[in-house]
């Protein structure tokens, strides 16, 4: 079975793939001459995820999931969350959103945060949605130079380190986009059409 990954991000097909069996072929969206920039209008991350696998569906007949993640900080009502991307406005920067979160969080004691993915997918005309989370905090200043985004002030619960200070598999072990993806690849290979 065919099945598009609606990402150009080939380090994340790649890694999804390894953990599919044989029988799933994962596409990117270069693979099917996908360009178009789908643009994520939901107010939620499983809507804008619901967007991007729906688009693909609709216009090229694709079996297909799509993903989307943010970054929920508890005193400052689950902000940014799914404008994480562009918290400190357009174009996205991480660097200038991690500093407006280090200096929101400046006089707060409160410093619990998860990151939160979900996954939606559209297999022969059914939905279905996965969800994974990382609990931990926001540190006050950045540690580490690995990753992406806020990895660098993210440290997750029960680990001395930053993100940004682990390698990409002791990340994805415990990562939101890990555990949604793990979920999602139990349920294709568990899966009988
Ligand atoms: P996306 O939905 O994967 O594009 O994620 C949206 C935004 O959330 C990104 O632009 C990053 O700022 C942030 N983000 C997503 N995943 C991570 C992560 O694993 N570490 C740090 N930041 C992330």
């Amino acid at each position: 079975m065919k099945l598009v990954f609606a990402t150009n991000n080939l380090n994340k097909l790649a890694e999804v793939q390894k953990m599919l069996p044989n029988s799933i072929e994962l596409l990117s969206l270069k693979d099917i001459n996908c360009f178009d920039e789908i643009e994520e209008t939901a107010t939620t991350l499983d809507g804008n995820a619901k967007i991007k696998a729906d688009y693909i569906t609709q216009k090229f007949g694709y079996n297909c999931f799509a993903d989307d993640t943010g970054l929920e900080v508890e005193s400052l009502d689950n902000k940014p969350g799914v404008y994480s991307a562009r918290y400190a406005g357009e174009p996205s920067n991480s660097e200038n959103n991690m500093q407006k979160l280090i200096s929101e969080l400046e006089n707060k004691t409160n410093r619990k945060a998860q990151f939160r993915t979900s996954v939606c997918l559209n297999l022969n005309g059914k939905q279905f949605l996965f969800n994974g989370i990382c609990k931990g905090e926001i540190l006050s200043k950045k540690q580490g130079e690995k990753g992406f985004g806020y990895d660098p002030i993210f440290k997750p619960q029960g680990f001395d380190n930053s993100f940004a200070e682990m390698s990409s598999e002791e990340k994805n072990k415990i990562s939101h986009r890990g555990i949604a993806i793990k979920e999602l690849v139990d349920f294709l290979s568990n899966y009988k059409s």
